[in-house]
């Protein structure tokens, strides 16, 4: 048995964090995106009147619960019918945001947790699933970034069942020659990491934003802060100097590179007042920064803004933005991205970390 801290939403809340009786059949895992402890995530989530809920919130230290199981919360993003935030118990693991040693010991406890859970009510592991499961959206996100598979390994561990052997991990390869902060020149830029985009020859000069071991082009080249291009060891000077028609060069829409396969989030942009239209499957908002119809299963709501409390987008003062989703694909020629399935105007967009 393990050992529960309990901050139970007042009844007097229910009707908002988690109005209907529930029978659990699956677990819903999650990341917080933030920094915060266990204690104050279930202390902040009992407080506030949105309709946004999770049963249990664990971190290094402890597991802390706010929400009964047997009462429903809204955490999955699919609706007030879905199966996730119907039937799902819901736990959030903390620390997420910056990572590192906190939060591997969250996934640990975590892991021991539902471990005991599906112990608990006879469960297999099948009945761990992801938030993503459920909406697309791209969370548990530390979780996922290190591995699923990895993840539920780790509760099969917990349970003392064998694990499936793993492939093993692609030998890292060494440490790249210059590393992030370092100022370059260089004669070659190239709209992605990988060399699969278009290679630009000029003359540049700037700083290096980011490093990606073992890339054709390792090098994120970065300008007043905004990323240019990626480089890699040939195409840099080695007598760092002036580069000549740099402005010229720069000029040729290379800058705001996003780069295939990074994540992104976005601005915050106002609905407008035309409205919601369904495009196949998906009900969208036009979003004039990102230049057109955007599903919204792909958008958060910002807290405070109108609407953030209902399951529905009012229009006009509908403020969202789009908190993380990967970058499928770039066309340099015609400065778009594609991001869940659209294309779409960049501009509004930058890379995480
Ligand atoms: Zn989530």
């Amino acid at each position: 048995m393990m050992n529960i801290v309990k901050n139970l939403v007042s009844p007097s809340l229910y009707y908002c964090k988690c109005p209907f009786d529930m029978n659990p059949t699956r677990i819903v895992v999650h990341n917080t995106a933030n920094d915060a402890s266990a204690r104050n995530e279930i202390q902040y989530m009992i407080n506030n009147r949105n309709e946004v809920s999770y049963h249990y919130a664990i971190d290094d230290k402890e597991i802390v619960q706010g929400i009964p199981e047997n009462r429903n919360a809204w955490h999955a993003g699919d609706g007030g019918n879905g199966i996730g935030n119907r039937q799902g118990i819901a736990i959030e693991i903390c620390y997420s945001k910056s990572g590192g040693a906190r939060f591997d010991a969250a996934e640990v406890l975590a892991a021991k947790f539902i471990a005991s859970k599906l112990k608990e009510k006879g469960w297999g592991i099948d009945k761990v699933t992801k938030h993503q499961d459920y909406s697309n959206k791209y969370c548990p996100h530390r979780t996922l970034d290190k591995g699923w598979q990895r993840f539920l390994n780790m509760i099969q561990a917990e349970l003392g069942q064998t694990t499936p052997s793993s492939p093993s991990a692609p030998s890292t390869p060494s440490g790249e020659k210059y590393s992030t902060g370092t100022p370059i020149c260089t004669n070659t830029l190239s709209v992605n990491c990988d060399g699969t985009g278009k290679v630009y020859k000029g003359d540049w000069s700037g700083s290096i934003g980011r490093v990606i071991k073992g890339s054709k082009y390792p090098y994120r080249v970065d300008r007043n802060g905004v990323a240019i291009g990626w480089t890699n060891d040939a195409g840099i000077d080695t007598d760092p100097h002036t580069p000549v028609g740099a402005t010229q060069s720069s000029a040729e829409a290379i800058d705001q590179i996003l780069h295939e396969g990074s994540y992104v989030t976005s601005v915050h942009m106002k609905i407008g007042n035309q409205g919601l239209k369904k495009i196949g499957d998906d009900l969208c908002a036009y979003l004039a920064q990102l230049g057109g119809w955007f599903p919204i299963r792909l958008v958060d709501k910002v807290p405070n803004s109108d609407g953030y409390n209902d399951n529905v987008l009012h229009t006009t003062n509908a403020v969202v933005y789009v908190s993380r989703i990967r970058v499928d694909a770039v066309n340099v020629q015609k400065n778009i991205v594609k991001i869940g399935g659209v294309w779409v105007d960049p501009t509004p967009l930058t890379e995480i970390a």
